[in-house]
């Protein structure tokens, strides 16, 4: 299906609507019956049918069935929030004596679900290195379920070969799960390469605009309604009709964005490989990325976010330079308009910084929709000041 059809049309039913280009914010919490053999066939089926916003909603049905679209998906589900997307990913796929293998670092609130809430219900996690196809080999077990992957990971960026891991998983029956928040389904359909769920977070690209949480869940249309019919209307977690507005505005200019900063952030990445103060720049998509090849084959695009190993082994100097920055924050998240940094060193104890240990020396830079001279000058101009 074409990109284009897909953000300007598909899921709108403008006639519905007095032909409104923008479709409408059906802000309800329910719907009404005239008959009562409808309100019982709703009752016995609620994917099928609107009976109350908890569940289904014609505005966030626009954004799902584009939404699916994109990432070649049957069906999709838009939570509110990504960690709600990946608290009904894994948990719709375990019980009680499951075991799921993990990639190293997974996203912080993954990491938290594998490490303290499902240990409660007897499930354990083996963390793996999951460049390596080998160690998936050696971490299953008869009772794994769950493959979890996120590629690339959004500090390191290290991949997994999707299609390897997908055609392991599928022999050994285990059902794979990859968060997909770095690439979203412009530059990467999971999917397609054969992993069964995908998520990404839509705070990020998606909204593009630093003001919505939310994230999706794509996958066959079988695996999704067990999914919508029990973790998603159970933990009420579905978007709300408003972001969910939101964020089919937001995809309107998806591919235009993704492709500014695609160029901004190539331009960012040269100026900061010639910089003395930086030692490393890791970006999936620069010819030193050790696994550069695989992310070519893979990944139709990078673009935004990389990371920086500063030279200094100074925590004073580190912090000077963030805070020495004019235009570009310092702040979680990304995908937004602005530029960010995250520094690495921020996520502990001032104390606890071992200059040895290059990822304390990590930051982390999002590149926003601003002009690269602009960002480039307020590079450099912290990069000349951090020694005081
Ligand atoms: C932000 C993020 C999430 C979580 O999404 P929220 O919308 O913040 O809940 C998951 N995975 C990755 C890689 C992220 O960057």
């Amino acid at each position: 299906m074409d990109i284009s059809y897909i953000i300007n049309e598909l899921g709108e039913d403008r006639e519905q609507y007095f032909n409104a280009i923008a479709p409408p914010i059906i802000q309800t919490s329910n719907f009404a019956f005239r008959k009562m053999d409808d309100l019982r066939q709703a009752f016995a089926d609620e994917y099928s049918t609107y009976l109350y916003s908890r569940g289904l909603n014609p505005t966030v049905e626009i954004l799902r069935k584009k939404l699916a679209a994109l990432d070649g998906a049957e069906d999709a589900l838009v939570f509110n929030s990504g960690a709600a997307a990946i608290f009904a990913a894994v948990l719709a796929n375990v019980q009680s004596g499951d075991h799921i293998v993990s990639v190293d670092k997974p996203y912080t609130w993954a990491q938290r679900m594998f490490n303290h809430i499902l240990p409660r219900f007897k499930v354990t996690t083996t963390y793996i290195d999951g460049r390596d196809i080998e160690q998936f080999e050696r971490a299953i077990l008869p009772n794994t379920k769950v493959i979890y992957l996120e590629s690339p990971n959004s500090w390191d960026y290290a991949l997994q070969d999707l299609r390897a891991v997908a055609a392991l998983a599928k022999a050994a029956g285990i059902v794979t799960i990859c968060d997909n928040s770095y690439c979203t389904p412009l530059y990467q359909q999971p999917v397609l390469l054969g992993i069964d769920l995908v998520l990404q977070s839509a705070t990020k690209y998606i909204s593009g605009h630093s003001d919505v949480v939310a994230g999706v869940l794509s996958g066959s249309r079988e695996r999704m309604a067990k999914i919508f019919n029990s973790e998603y209307l159970n933990t009420g977690s579905g978007i709300q009709p408003f972001n969910a507005w939101l964020l089919i505005r937001g995809l309107r200019t998806l591919p235009m964005r993704l492709s500014h900063i695609s160029a901004t952030t190539t331009k960012l990445v040269a100026f900061l490989k010639q910089c003395p103060e930086v030692a490393e720049v890791i970006f999936p998509f620069d010819p030193d990325f050790p696994q550069y090849e695989l992310a070519r084959q893979q990944m139709s695009g990078a673009c935004g976010l990389l990371t920086i190993v500063l030279s200094t082994t100074s925590l004073n100097a580190i912090q000077r330079f963030c805070e020495g920055l004019r235009h570009i924050s310092m702040a979680v998240s990304w995908g937004g308009h602005e530029s960010l940094i995250v520094p690495k060193c921020a996520g502990m104890p001032a104390g606890q910084f071992n200059p040895a240990n290059r990822e304390h020396r990590m930051i982390r830079l999002y590149v926003g929709q601003e002009e690269p001279d602009y960002l480039i000058s307020d590079l450099k101009q912290a990069l000349d000041g951090m020694h005081g």
